[in-house]
């Protein structure tokens, strides 16, 4: 059973390179008839606001990518929220500890540049006065691999690699930790996402190897960009979907410039539940794509008639 998910940080807008992950995540999920997962990551409390998982949410409402499955059994379903499940990742956490694959790293209060102390011991004491104690990934020796379904076999060398942070001195995990536990936990097959992530990848799939877990089947998506070809962002137009909704951009003709921008395909005019047989991940262009603001006013015109 195919299980895939949209995860975005609750830190802004829905912007179009979001809603085109998105899609990209619920139509394969339509094709295989599985099932399309939302996942808050909400761990970086400074930034995540409540009004940004309102406006996301609303987003994928209006583009109809429904969700299928969360917490809430009964419906209506979720999403799922990181910032609850912070147990979870610390009980994860312990076991890599007992494993040997990770260790307490303490702080004096106020001094976060250089740790006084490492160790696989529980730190009570230090806790009890006030030091702070966070929990790091140790690095093994070797490579670390995976296979992207675009980009095809990637290796990299773990000693350009520091042990990294796992949960932080406020309890929460960071998002290489989380989105691993919470992949694993959610049965998750497909990892969609933009390029921008291919960074963190060689960390999680560390992760996943220090537990013998599976891993899932991986693709990042290149970017979305402007007429001068560096990522699409404010300076170029603007990116939100809840722009394009009040503007009254067809949500058909939007979701249908998405789906064909970068994505090799004969006609141009669809409507998107046409295009669930058609999705085939492989064929999603591997290059960065050119968001065309005049294209997508012309797609809204031709879906109008
Ligand atoms: N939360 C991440 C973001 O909004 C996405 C994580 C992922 O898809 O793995 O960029």
């Amino acid at each position: 059973m195919v299980r895939v998910r949209f995860a975005p940080s609750p830190t802004g807008y829905l912007h179009v390179g979001g809603a085109r992950t998105a899609l990209f995540n619920w139509l394969y999920a339509k094709k295989m008839k599985g099932k399309f997962i939302l996942r808050i990551e909400d761990t970086d409390i400074t930034r995540s606001t409540k009004e940004s998982e309102k406006l996301i949410m609303d987003a994928l409402k209006w583009l109809g990518l429904n969700w299928d499955e969360g917490p809430d059994l009964g419906g209506p379903y979720g999403p799922y929220r990181q910032s609850k499940r912070k147990e979870i990742y610390q009980k994860y956490a312990k076991k890599l500890i007992e494993m040997g694959k990770a260790y307490y790293e303490i702080y004096e209060p106020g001094n976060t540049e250089k740790p006084i102390k490492r160790t696989e011991q529980f730190p009570a004491e230090e806790i009890k006065n006030g030091y702070s104690v966070v929990i790091k990934f140790r690095v093994p020796p070797g490579t670390t691999s995976f296979r992207d379904l675009l980009k095809g076999e990637m290796v990299f060398e773990n000693r350009y690699y520091d042990d990294f942070i796992i949960i932080k001195s406020n309890g929460y995990p960071t998002y290489n930790f989380a989105v691993v536990i919470d992949d694993y936990l959610m049965e998750i097959t497909h990892v969609f996402r933009g390029e921008d992530h291919l960074s963190n990848t060689p960390k999680q799939i560390m992760i996943y190897d220090a537990f013998g877990w599976k891993i899932p089947e991986f693709m990042h998506i290149p970017l979305i960009l402007g007429q001068d070809r560096s990522p699409l962002s404010k300076r170029h137009g603007a990116t939100s979907v809840d722009h394009f909704r009040k503007e009254g951009t067809l949500r058909d003709a939007l979701l249908n410039y998405l789906a064909i921008l970068g994505w090799s395909t004969e006609e141009e005019i669809f409507k998107v539940a046409q295009k669930v047989e058609e999705f085939y991940p492989e064929k999603i262009s591997n290059k960065g794509v050119i968001f065309d603001y005049k294209k997508l006013e012309w797609l809204s015109g031709q879906h109008l008639r």
